[in-house]
């Protein structure tokens, strides 16, 4: 069997995927000379084979570990389980991707009832005894699933009867008694006295740090961002260095900048006289590193230093974990910092400008999630005014919420199934997850900046305000207070997690993505992508939004939305019902203006860029009334019976109306209607030009499938066009072509294409006709395709490869072999997916259309499809 377990000194950070996140980069920082206690890791392909032995540790293994736990002791001069020289360790769990606060670290290992008076006898007693309550407690919760509040029940009660003000403050005697009752509390809960084998400790915390790989927490984790759970964990085994050793020592967590704006500066928390736990955990307030500058200025320097050359070695900015022993520092982590987008972005920009990444690269580092983030809501200014600030507690993670509040992850959860929720906890843990998932925001009592609320807040890019320490929290009465208010479970609070306040009641939002750096990030994006970025606009206000987004035209505007209005859908009801076809053409001849005026709107808006008009497309009925009362309205409106209408109604109802009477078939049998249509754009165009303002009209054929309904109907618009043109005496720029959703219409595409000044992929359709199913269906059956894993990925969210790409690949290729200046685009939900625009640039499109809040994603992603495809250029050179 392969090696299993690696020293510190034989890995590398390039070996994340052997020896997860934490191994690899403490084997890096080792090879760097980077002061950190030494250690060895245990594997990932290990944590797999423990599972493949049925969950057991088996002899390979363990032999490997006890050879580099002799080496450890060797290195280190001391023994575990000694008494004359006693060697303490962590056992700390380190995936591949960091997962903060989901997997489980044990501190202080290999300490036992006569180690630990040894250790009190050498060096000091309230220290022995701090590291062994430390150790049980640590212990229990991860080895043995007993919770903690046991124990921190112990250590308040305590506290709050000899009035020690903090956990440093507990004498060494009352360390002693701790110990004692912990030890109390470990046997009622596990039915078992503490294990005194310092061996058996430590595989029995190699085996939870494995297994907590499969814990329900680090599965939601995994879910939520993705990860593969066939990855595994690797186990640390480092030697203990500690920060719980008087006033000379401490520890803490340090960025290295600041994660919530990305500006540079140290940026952390610490505690003197603590283990690392307790600063991470948020269990305590620590102390803001800027304190740390006056009171360890030595330290402070050392660790300044330190962070700046680990950020220049990575190239990225740095999360890092440290502890300093009586005076000397030690770095026990460090990690690509975790951020919000407004951060993520700032310090793209700037490390371009400090020369230590390049443009390509900053571009590469943001994800279509950070770009939503950015677009995240914030309060506006005039609901603000009039806001009572009830609170200010830290601005752990941006974005403002308004929402009901609840106590606890379960009732969060259940509450935001019908509602807008808040989170509100004294502090969060690992198991709060799904109810962190669910809030719109978090706001919690205690804890820092690095809390696990606000962690985890930033990664999810929620809203969260922490440590707002005005804030009583009762979790059984369901209330908190806040001076002279009482809240309770439901009462609606606002939070802003930019500034830290919390509002009582309701307030309004808007958002807003005009951060300079961000503007700046997207000018490199659109210079690098060739590929076009549209949005999908059905009115003037939607145009503005992505043309305020960056869109560079309009890919599809839905002309049917324009009917629904109150004042317009009456007479659509009585044009779709109409006997003849002179009386339908009455009551079009009445839409008509409504529809001119929507295209002059966007014409304006527009300026001159591609509005693509997409004509009628779905079925009739969709139009028509389906209540009682709504009927007999109609009925009365068009001056016939009650009867007569329902057969008529009845007599338009299809079995299967995404296959039937929809798209071109309509401009097919009722050619009035798309002349009235072609009409409207034709007069908006003529108005808008008559004031000067350019237009370019994309006038696009949906559901098309043979080309001779292409040609019939090109033939018709192009004619009304054209006489309108010539009654103005102006003309205008416009162009005829086709949307691409039938499968038949790909493997014909050359036909379609010689006709067609563009296409357009219509990929919801197109995979719905693909794999014939029903879009609106599908949900009752695509769930269990997931679960079993018979498709990869829901193909109307990415696109389908295997078959639905191929089919477009084919389409392109055919109509570029009859006329190469087509211009071929893509309008579907997919046009907004980042995977899929990745596709579409491969594939070679012009352009893709998206709704107006996802055309930052698709420039960012466009650009970056087009770095990866000259990064794979230059590498296959
Ligand atoms: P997490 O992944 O939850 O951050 P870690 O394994 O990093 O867990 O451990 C949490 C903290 O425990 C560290 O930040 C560090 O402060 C402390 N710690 C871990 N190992 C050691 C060690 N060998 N000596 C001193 N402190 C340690
Ligand atoms: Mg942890
Ligand atoms: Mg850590």
């Amino acid at each position: 069997m392969a090696k299993l377990v690696y020293r510190f000194q034989e890995g590398n950070k390039e070996m994340k995927h052997l020896l997860g996140g934490k191994g690899a980069n403490l084997a890096e920082m080792v090879g760097l000379g980077v002061r950190v206690p030494p250690g060895f890791t245990i594997t990932t392909e290990a944590c797999n084979a423990y599972y493949t032995h049925d969950g057991q540790l088996f002899d390979s293994l363990i032999a490997e570990v006890k050879e580099h736990l002799q080496g450890l002791e060797e290195e280190m001069g001391k023994v575990l389980g000694s008494l004359e020289n006693p060697l303490l360790v962590s056992v700390r769990s380190g995936a591949v991707f960091s997962m903060p606060g989901m997997m489980d670290t044990v501190l202080n290992l290999g300490l036992n009832d006569q180690v630990v008076e040894a250790l009190a006898q050498q060096q000091d007693e309230k220290f022995a005894f701090d590291s062994y309550r430390r150790f049980i407690q640590m212990f229990s919760d991860v080895v043995m699933g007993v919770e903690k509040f046991h124990f921190e029940q112990v250590l308040s009660r305590i506290k709050a009867e000899k009035g020690y003000p903090e956990d440093k403050d507990i004498p060494a005697h009352e360390l002693r008694q701790i110990v004692q009752e912990f030890k109390v509390i470990f046997l009622a809960q596990t039915g078992r006295t503490f294990p005194q084998d310092v061996e058996e400790q430590l595989f029995l915390a190699i085996e939870a740090v494995f297994r907590s790989w499969n814990n329900n927490r680090a599965k939601v984790y995994r879910r939520l961002h993705q990860i593969s759970d066939s990855l595994g964990t690797a186990v640390n085994i480092q030697a203990m260095v500690f920060g719980n050793r008087g006033d000379e020592s401490g520890t803490g967590v340090c960025f290295s900048r600041n994660p919530v704006d990305g500006s540079r500066e140290l940026f952390g928390e610490y505690l003197i006289n603590a283990q690392g736990e307790d600063v991470v955990a948020g269990i305590r307030t620590p102390k803001s590193i800027a304190n740390l500058k006056e009171d360890k200025p030595a330290q402070y320097q050392e660790l300044l230093g330190l962070v700046e050359e680990l950020e220049r070695h990575y190239q990225d900015m740095q999360d890092i974990e440290f502890t300093i022993e009586e005076g000397k520092l030690y770095l026990l982590q460090t990690r690509n910092a975790k951020r919000t987008a407004k951060a993520a972005v700032r310090v793209a920009v700037d490390l371009v400008k400090e020369g230590i990444i390049d443009k390509q690269e900053a571009l590469l580092r943001l994800s279509a999630q950070e770009i939503n983030q950015l677009l995240h809501p914030q309060f506006r200014p005039d609901s603000l005014a009039g806001a009572e600030l009830l609170a200010t507690g830290l601005a752990a993670s941006p974005g403002a919420a308004s929402g009901k509040i609840y106590f606890t992850a379960e009732e969060a959860t259940k509450a935001a199934k019908q509602e807008k929720v808040i989170l509100v906890r004294e502090e969060t843990s690992p198991e709060d997850i799904e109810g962190m998932v669910s809030a719109q925001a978090i706001l919690t009592s205690r804890g820092g900046m690095t809390s696990h609320a606000a962690v985890v807040a930033r990664g999810m890019g929620k809203s969260c305000v922490c440590g707002c320490q005005a804030l009583q929290i009762d979790e059984t009465t369901k209330t908190v207070r806040v001076g002279p208010h009482l809240l309770h479970e439901g009462d609606v609070l606002s939070i802003d997690g930019a500034t830290g306040k919390v509002y009582l009641g309701a307030l309004e939002t808007s958002q807003d993505s005009h951060d300079e750096h961000f503007q700046e990030l997207m000018t490199w994006a659109d210079r690098i992508r060739p590929l076009k970025v549209y949005v999908n606009a059905d009115n003037a206000a939607d145009a503005k939004t992505g043309l305020g987004f960056g869109a560079e035209g309009i890919g599809l505007c839905r002309t049917e939305h324009m009917f629904f209005e109150e004042e317009r859908i009456r007479t659509v009801r009585q044009m779709i019902l109409a006997k003849s076809s002179e009386e339908r053409s009455v009551y079009l001849d009445r839409l008509e203006p409504f529809q001119r005026d929507d295209f002059y709107q966007m014409f304006k808006v527009m300026e001159g860029r591609h509005l693509t008009i997409r004509l009628l497309d779905p079925p009739l009925h969709e139009f028509l009334p389906k209540e009682e009362e709504q009927i007999a309205s109609l009925a009365a409106d068009l001056g016939v019976s009650l009867v007569a209408l329902k057969r008529q109604l009845h007599s338009l109802a299809e079995f299967n109306p995404m296959m039937g009477h929809r798209g071109c078939r309509l401009g097919i049998t009722y050619p009035e209607i798309y002349l009235m249509q072609a009409r409207a754009i034709a007069r908006a165009a003529l108005k808008a030009r008559k004031e000067g303002t350019p237009v370019q009209a994309d006038i696009m054929i949906p559901l098309v499938g043979i080309d001779k309904e292409l040609t019939y109907l090109k033939n018709l618009i192009q004619t009304c066009l054209e006489e309108e043109m010539e009654q103005a005496g102006l003309r205008f720029d416009y162009s005829i072509g086709s949307m691409i959703e039938i499968p038949r219409a790909c493997l014909t595409a050359d036909q379609l294409a010689t006709q067609a000044a563009f296409f357009s992929f219509g990929t919801n359709d197109l995979t719905q006709m693909t794999y014939g199913y029903s879009r609106d269906d599908a949900s009752k059956f695509l769930e269990s395709y997931l679960d079993k894993q018979i498709l990869p990925q829901d193909p109307f969210v990415s696109l389908d490869e295997s078959g639905v790409l191929e089919l477009m690949k084919l389409a392109i290729e055919k109509a570029r072999s009859v006329n190469p200046e087509i211009a071929i685009g893509i309008c579907g939900e997919h046009g907004g997916d980042p995977v899929s625009i990745e596709r579409c640039s491969d594939l070679g499109l012009d352009y893709v259309s998206c709704s107006p809040y996802r055309v930052l994603i698709a420039r960012l992603a466009a650009a970056q499809s087009q770095i990866k495809k000259e990064r794979q250029i230059w590498l296959d050179k």
